[in-house]
């Protein structure tokens, strides 16, 4: 029994040629891509994967897995023959890199060494095998110790850097290229030093020891302070695990013929086609994203080397092919040779993915079921924000890349501390920096917007920047950054730490002050402003595009939240197909408080009445409003909802008052009436207490009151020739009995008004209570309609108040992970959702045809979008603003497809 276990080892290592990109899971990404690039036939170096299970297996026990390595040596060995060489030989050493890959990209979060297999004596050999390169092989040796240092042992990096700047100095430079093979041979000793005063060890010349340590160090920086904090803010589980990548280096600083690049194959800033790239000549990879020396445009290596231009260009063009998307990819050149070192699906921005997504579709790569389901309604409420109105005064002041869009104005901060301390202040900020790193991380999540004065489009602050969709010029150089000093200059003007600028993420301009902004053309296109047949804007055309085609798709209607006639008619040039939500409790507010304060005040029938009767007209004239802008839609009046004491002053105030009149001998009796009678309402929770339905049932005639307004205003537009299709919605249900009794005296009301007018009236509940969803059997006897209101809904299932529960300790349940997500950000499907699922069930199984719908502000999310749609629910309703959102969910949960990961 024991032996059989032994011969099925569980297999940990992969070579390139054995995986594929559809096993990113066990692979990671990067690994995933570059078996998939293997068995294109693209130039990969030779190398194999450690899964993402051996990265598990180590994180939970401490150690390696059993097997694993075995299975290392036995892979090893293959590559040593396949490339004639071994590992840290001394004479022709094999130099390997160790590369993280996790499922998800987390750009620059976790650890890569290159150059493994060097020491004191393979670095001789290097020399010599490189034609007597002594230059390269020092500089190759010097990179493995200040990598290996840094990565797996900890030794702070700006020692090393120190150290660099140190012999730069000396040597009267400011370039690495001036330094000659002797100045790197000094360097490796003091980098030496600098690793044993660190680790209270040598830096360790046997290889294999060097790549072992190099993958244990991989492994654990999935749990690094800045990895953990991407994950937490990119929504990437934490159990995933990294998979780690072991490749045959190729050298990209072996002289002026080799160099080290990364691309695009198209913009991901504005989707356009074309080449969008940084290559820099005499390099190692990770000089480039550190913008340690300027990159050229990667249309220059055209003229330096017009071989390996083509065949990238090649390679480019194959590659979107393949995966039937924008790639981006890093590549090194080796002496005129190409070498492929990364392709993934690219991150871009909003705007980019909707364009690219339409161009693709022109071209024929992808049907526009595909193009609906590579675009999200995130990434349409981005495009959706408004743009800074240049029409004014405002020059810039400094011109960098727009890495990442949008219009963001702020304070200045240098550093990322500061950053968090002002934006906790609830002021906007926007951080400055020379460039970025991933120690940045939460400052860059505090900021509005981020400015950089070196890097490119693929520089941190622009990688990270548009993964979180904030705003972010990076390369602005005419700006000269002093963070000790807190301030930078640009055109001659000194700007301070607090001082006010603007960036815009699009154009890359840097204002100084803050400029006004103005709606994005997204919008205006909605809005019905412009016309995306007859205007030159890719953008706007690949919105219409693909919103067209999600409105034929979709099941789901999307209705909107508005209370007034303006909001009725903006969701409707949104998209909107009525209304599912309209409140009546603002009609009760302004100068109608007067009125709500002598229907409580009331000593009798009478008195009550007349009060009705003066509110009569006013909700009749905005109930008129509201049916003629969504004329021939149906639109839910829901019935007035929140305590009556909501509409009252406050009770220290009132008491105050009443004192100080007294004191004053003036007449109180009124104020006295009000004070005694908001401390008879008042309750201990509000939430619970006397609102909704019950308060229908307790004051007479208020209810009645309403639903009189709604049938007359809906006669009124009838008899106009208008078409008005009001829905009646009792709030608060958790019993039949309280709809029957609503319904019993709405329904002689609406019979006597509407008369033989035509007009139809329905008359239904919200579903917000838990015991409403639980005896929705009955409940649809008495309802043409549900409504969930999922706020309440999420309230009264979970038992927190959302005003108190937010700030006091959500924080510490998202930390902990007991849920990803707020309730109230996304619905809770498994709890809140099962509640929903219940109640739609049994509701149409009492009454088939019951109209089902959601109108709590889950209506315009994403996720719950997609979860509606799995319910069956007839339509959500969102605030105007996120209609086109859900229409646009709507019609991604419609599609069914087998496509890439949206992520
Ligand atoms: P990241 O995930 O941060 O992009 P990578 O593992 O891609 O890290 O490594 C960073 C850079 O190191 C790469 O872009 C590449 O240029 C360089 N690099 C990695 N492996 C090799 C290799 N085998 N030969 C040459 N350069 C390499
Ligand atoms: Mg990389
Ligand atoms: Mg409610």
């Amino acid at each position: 029994m024991a032996a059989q276990e032994e011969t099925v080892e569980h297999k940990y290592v992969y070579d390139f040629a054995e995986g594929n990109r559809d096993l990113k899971d066990l692979l990671g990404g990067k690994g995933a891509n570059l078996a998939e690039m293997t068995n294109l036939g693209l130039p990969v170096p030779p190398g194999f994967t450690i899964t993402t299970e051996a990265c598990q297996a180590y994180l939970t026990t401490g150690r390696e897995p059993d097997g694993l390595a075995g299975q290392i040596e036995a892979h090893l060995e293959a590559l040593e023959r396949e490339m004639g060489r071994r590992l840290g030989d001394p004479d022709d050493p094999l130099l390997v890199s160790v590369r993280s890959g996790a499922k998800f990209s987390m750009p620059g979060m976790m650890e890569t060494v290159l150059n493994v297999g060097l020491n004191d004596r393979s670095v001789i050999g290097l020399s010599s095998q490189a034609g007597g390169n002594d230059r390269f092989a020092w500089d190759s040796y010097r990179r493995l110790i200040q990598m290996f240092g840094k990565t797996v042992c900890e030794v702070p990096g700006e020692e090393f850097e120190h150290a660099l700047d140190e012999v730069k100095h000396a040597k009267g430079t400011h370039d690495d290229l001036d330094l000659d093979a002797d100045d790197l041979r000094g360097l490796v000793d003091a980098y030496k030093k600098i690793f044993a005063k660190h680790t209270g060890r040598e830096f360790p010349q046997e290889p294999r020891e060097q790549l072992d340590l190099a993958i244990r160090a991989v492994f654990e920086s999935w749990n690094a302070e800045r990895a953990v904090l991407y994950r937490r803010q990119e929504r990437i589980p934490a159990d995933l695990g990294t998979a780690v990548n072991v490749v045959t280096m190729v050298f990209g600083n072996l002289g002026p013929d080799s160099g080290t690049g990364v691309a695009f194959t198209r913009d991901p800033g504005s989707g356009a086609q074309g080449i969008y790239g940084d290559y820099l000549a005499n390099a190692q990879g990770e000089d480039v994203v550190a913008g340690i020396r300027n990159t050229v445009p990667l249309q220059e290596l055209e003229q330096l080397d017009k071989t390996s231009y083509d065949e990238l260009l090649g390679i480019m063009a194959r590659l979107e092919e393949h995966y039937k998307d924008l790639c981006d990819i890093e590549f090194t050149i080796e002496r005129g040779k190409l070498w492929m070192l990364q392709t993934r699906v690219g991150k871009r921005t909003a705007a980019a993915a909707f364009v690219i997504a339409g161009q693709l579709v022109d071209e024929g790569l992808i049907d526009l079921d595909e193009a609906l389901h590579r675009v999200n309604g995130a990434q349409l409420a981005q495009l959706m924000f408004p743009r800074f109105q240049l029409d004014h005064e405002f020059q810039p002041v400094a011109r960098g890349i727009g890495a990442s869009p949008g219009a963001a104005s702020g304070k200045v901060v240098f550093t990322s501390a500061r950053a968090v301390e002002l934006a906790a202040e609830g002021e906007s900020v926007i951080l400055v920096r020379r460039e970025t790193n991933p120690d940045d991380l939460s400052g860059m999540i505090a900021s509005k917007g981020i400015l950089t004065s070196r890097g490119g489009k693929t520089s941190h602050a622009a990688v990270v920047a548009r993964g979180m969709g904030k705003t972010c010029v990076s390369g602005a150089d005419e700006i000269d950054v002093n963070v000790p000093a807190k301030k930078f200059t640009v055109a001659g003007q000194t700007v301070n730490e607090g001082d006010v600028v603007s960036i815009d993420g699009t154009t890359g301009k840097v204002y100084l002050g803050e400029v006004p902004v103005m709606p994005s053309e997204v919008v205006q296109y909605f809005e019905g402003s412009l016309d995306p047949e007859h205007i030159d804007n890719p953008l706007v055309r690949a919105v219409h595009r693909i919103m067209t085609h999600a409105d034929a798709t979709r099941r789901l209607l999307v209705r909107t939240n508005a209370d007034t006639g303006a909001d009725a008619a903006r969701a409707r040039r949104f998209g909107a197909e009525g209304i599912g939500l309209c409140r009546t409790e603002h009609m009760f507010l302004g100068d109608r408080r007067e009125l709500v304060e002598r229907l409580i005040l009331a000593s009798g029938a009478r008195e009550r009445e007349d009060a009705l009767a003066a509110l009569l007209p006013l909700q009749r004239a905005d109930f008129v409003e509201i049916f003629r802008e969504m004329d021939g839609l149906p639109v839910t009046v829901r019935l007035i909802d929140p305590p009556l004491h909501e509409f009252l002053p406050p009770l220290e105030q009132l008491a105050v008052n009443v004192a100080v009149a007294q004191e004053r001998g003036e007449d109180v009796a009124k104020e006295e009436a009000l004070l005694s009678a908001v401390r008879r309402m008042h309750e201990e929770n509000p939430m619970l207490g006397l609102r909704g339905v019950r308060l229908g049932l307790v004051i007479p005639g208020l209810f009645a009151m309403q639903v009189r307004a709604i049938a007359e205003a809906a006669v009124a537009v009838a008899r106009d020739g208008g078409s008005a299709r009001p829905e009646i919605m009792v709030p608060l249900v958790g019993a039949v009995q309280e709809l029957e009794t609503v319904r019993a005296e709405a329904e002689k009301i609406i019979a006597e008004v509407v008369g033989d007018s035509g007009v139809d009236v329905l008359i239904g509940t919200m579903i917000e209570v838990p015991r409403a969803a639980l005896t929705a059997g009955q409940i649809a006897e008495a309802a043409e309609f549900f409504s969930f209101g999922t706020n309440d809904l999420t309230q009264m299932a979970w038992g927190f108040s959302r005003d108190d529960v937010e700030g006091a300790f959500f924080w510490r349940y998202l930390e902990l992970g007991i849920f990803g997500i707020s309730p109230f950000e996304s619905i809770d499907a498994d709890g809140v959702g099962r509640l929903v699922r219940i109640a739609a069930e049994e509701g149409r199984a009492a009454r088939p045809g019951l109209k089902l719908g959601v109108c709590g502000e889950h209506g315009g999310d994403p996720d719950s979008v997609h979860f509606f749609h799995s319910v069956g629910l007839d339509y959500v309703s969102c605030s105007p603003f996120r209609v086109p959102v859900a229409r646009l969910e709507a019609g991604r949960a419609a599609i069914t497809t087998t496509g890439s990961d949206s992520r």
